[in-house]
């Protein structure tokens, strides 16, 4: 998964450029920065790589997240539909433009359900947020069809899942909007950084002002610039887009090497009959940083994850059900709305109430869901060391 494991001179060359004019802002300074304009070549890349027409560098994956529903007019009042499993700047997005985050539950994809999206639909819905987590992606064509039935807004996270496809597209293209995040642990990193992409041209504007403080960028100066909305300060600098240029050259052998790993310790733990796997909706286009896959029973699993545990042997592997991140059964301080101001009164009571909500269908896929992180570094002595140990764990908990 984590580009960070090939850190090297490439990244050093694009810095040191950076460095070497001392400009780190990517706007103004036209004269003194001497030609180098790190952010603005990313973002051509990024919408060469990934086939996006628009790309707009932020700050971070959240950052990106918040600044995509600000540009789609998702705010007060409005429902946004994410799912149960996703790393919590799913819900801390939505509550940052005023709107309400409706949880809906997962199933064997680890993502969305569509027929659960379908249920959770009302009036106030304004945006799907399906999140392609660990490496692959939810049933977009389902998503897409509902989007167009209830003409709904599609925002995709694809913050875990550079690179990936779904019929022969690259997630994060596909809906009206969707994000990376080049976070230290992402496919590509910047430090921190992330990323919209859109194919609408309104939209990118929008995103473009929204995080520089709505300036439109046209003025002769940073002074002379009109503001036609608020925005905030959700740059990225020129030395973060720099490590991010040298890493997105990289993109083709990480996945190389990510989908090459990813068959091997499949076709090995496949030996074992009682261990099922993801269902990837796009088998192709699966990203693979990731291989997750299930026992049969809740029991089974916990057992398993005692005993690699026990044999100090658990890293890299992520059992995501008892993880305070990215399920909602731990998520306390969302469901109790701890928040550090006051919420409208809509979101508040909205917060509350998926303290009494259940989540069964979820709770069935994630009690018995094991992901295994695709390292870039393994030999293939080491993968298969790895992979027959848990084979052997696995034998001796059935
Ligand atoms: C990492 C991540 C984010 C947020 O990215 P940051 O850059 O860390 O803010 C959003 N969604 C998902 C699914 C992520 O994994």
């Amino acid at each position: 998964m984590p580009g960070f494991e090939f850190f090297g001179a490439e990244e050093r060359k694009e810095v040191n450029d950076v460095l070497n004019t001392g400009i780190l802002m990517r706007y103004g300074f036209d004269v003194q920065r001497q030609g180098i304009w790190k952010s603005l070549e990313l973002e051509k890349e990024v919408c060469k790589t990934f086939g996006s027409q628009y790309a707009h560098l932020t700050s971070s994956g959240t950052a990106a997240l918040t600044t995509a529903m600000a540009a789609l007019g998702v705010g007060c009042g409005d429902e946004v539909i994410m799912p149960s499993f996703t790393f919590v700047a799913s819900f801390e997005a939505i509550l940052s433009v005023g709107a309400i985050p409706v949880l809906v539950d997962v199933d064997d994809t680890l993502t969305l359900n569509p027929d659960a999206v379908r249920k959770a639909i009302t009036t106030k819905t304004k945006c799907i947020m399906p999140v392609h987590m660990c490496g692959s992606m939810a049933d977009l064509s389902a998503l897409q069809e509902i989007c167009a039935e209830h003409n709904v807004l599609l925002l995709e996270d694809a913050c875990q899942s550079i690179g990936g496809t779904y019929k022969g597209k690259k997630l994060g293209t596909i809906g009206n909007a969707g994000t990376f995040s080049f976070d230290f642990v992402k496919t590509i990193t910047c430090a921190e950084g992330g990323v919209v992409m859109t194919n609408n041209e309104d939209v990118f504007t929008k995103c473009d002002g929204f995080t520089d403080h709505g300036h439109d960028h046209k003025g002769v100066d940073r002074g002379a610039d009109l503001h036609p909305f608020i925005g905030y300060n959700f740059r990225i600098s020129e030395l973060h887009a720099a490590v991010g240029l040298a890493q997105i050259r990289k993109l083709d052998t990480f996945l190389g090497i990510q989908k090459r790993n990813h068959s091997k310790l499949k076709a090995i733990l496949s030996t074992v009959p009682e261990i099922s796997f993801r269902s990837v909706p796009d088998a192709e286009g699966d990203s693979c940083t990731f291989i997750s896959w299930f026992l049969p029973t809740e029991e089974q699993t916990r057992k398993f994850v005692a005993a690699m545990k026990e044999q100090g042997i658990m890293a890299g592997n992520f059992y995501w059900y008892d993880n305070n991140w990215h399920y909602i059964k731990k998520w306390q301080h969302l469901k109790t709305a701890g928040t550090l101001y006051n919420l409208n009164e809509e979101q508040k009571q909205a917060l509350l109430n998926l303290s009494t909500q259940t989540f069964a269908a979820s709770d069935a896929v994630m009690s018995r869901c094991i992901s295994t992180a695709i390292s870039l570094l393994w030999t293939d002595e080491q993968m298969e060391a790895k992979a027959n140990k848990i084979v052997e764990i696995v034998k001796s908990i059935l």
